[in-house]
Order: C-alpha cells, then structure tokens, then sequence
C-alpha cells in the first residue's frame, strides 16, 4: 500500500537580497499561501560569508560561486519555511527555472526576473536538502500549529 501523502513535507523558501530590496517578500508570501501552503517559520537575515558558504557548499567549485556569495551579501534576506503536500517540488515550480529567460510566466521568477544572478528567491531542491537547511537557517526551529481551514486544502 502507498504511504499516506505527507501533508507536512517542509521546504526552505528564501527572499534573495534582490527580492527583499525590490519588495517582493509579499508577494512570495502570497503566492506559497494562496496555493495552501502553511508558513512555520520567518524572519529576517543578514547571513555571514561562512553561512552562505555552508548553504551553497554544493556550488563551491563552480566559476559563478564568489559573484553569488557577494550578491547574497548584498542586503538582508528574508527566511522562510512553508509546510505541505509536496513542498519542495510544488515550491520549486512556483520559483521557476534558476534562469529566469527560460522560467515560464505564472512562476515567479518567471515573473519578476530577468537574470539567473538576480533571480530573487532560494528554494530547496530535495526533501534532504529542505531539512538539511531548515537547520542551517533556523536552529531555533519551527512552529506547528493547526490551520482552523486545512480540511478546505486537503481531502
Ligand atoms: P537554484 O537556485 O534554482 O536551486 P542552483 O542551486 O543551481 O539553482 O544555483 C544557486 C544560485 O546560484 C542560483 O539561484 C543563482 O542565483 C546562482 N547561479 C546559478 N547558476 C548561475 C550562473 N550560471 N551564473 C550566475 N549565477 C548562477
Ligand atoms: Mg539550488
């Protein structure tokens, strides 16, 4: 038998530094909850080089990596955590393509951006890397409460 579908897969949902300075956080917001996702965790950041680093370590050898640490230093991001069926691949979707000239309009890069090094919002890529980076950004951890109209998102 199929496991049951988990209607509490997390995913870590990220304003770049471009998306919080052009007011897009909102807007991010928005879209996660409209589409009925459950917001568990935000605030604002101004992360260390060593942070980001340890965030994108996957991307470390590639020639674009310094440029992405600068412009993720370049002002406060704002940090999140949405919970819900399939978070991670449903959140990828809304973000779009990382290239934003190839992100299909209705997504929101697709949307707000026009370069891949200023594409506005970080999503996780797997359910290992959505806790994996849960923890990085969110020692403190989450919250889990009961959203009084869930049995309106879910059957
Ligand atoms: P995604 O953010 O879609 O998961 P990656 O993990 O591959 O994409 O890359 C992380 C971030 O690095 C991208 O969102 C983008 O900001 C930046 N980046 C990726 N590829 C390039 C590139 N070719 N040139 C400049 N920046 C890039
Ligand atoms: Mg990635």
């Amino acid at each position: 038998m199929a496991p049951p579908p988990n209607i509490h897969e997390r995913t870590y949902i990220m304003a770049k530094p471009d998306g919080v300075d052009r007011g897009l956080i909102g807007e991010i917001i928005t879209r996660f909850e409209k589409r009925g996702f459950k917001l568990i965790a935000a605030k604002l950041a101004l992360p260390t080089k060593q942070h980001l680093e340890d965030h994108y370590g996957d991307l470390k050898d590639k020639p674009f990596f310094p440029g992405l640490i600068t412009y993720m230093q370049s002002g406060p991001v704002f940090c999140m955590v949405f919970e819900g069926l399939d978070a991670v691949k449903t959140g990828r979707a809304m973000l779009g393509a990382t290239n934003p000239l190839t992100s299909q309009p209705g997504t929101i890069r697709g949307d707000y951006a026009l370069a891949v090094g200023r594409n506005i919002c970080h999503g996780s890529d797997s359910v290992e890397n959505a806790e994996k980076e849960i923890k990085l950004w969110f020692p403190e951890g989450t919250l889990q409460y009961q959203l009084s109209q869930a049995s309106m998102i879910y059957e």
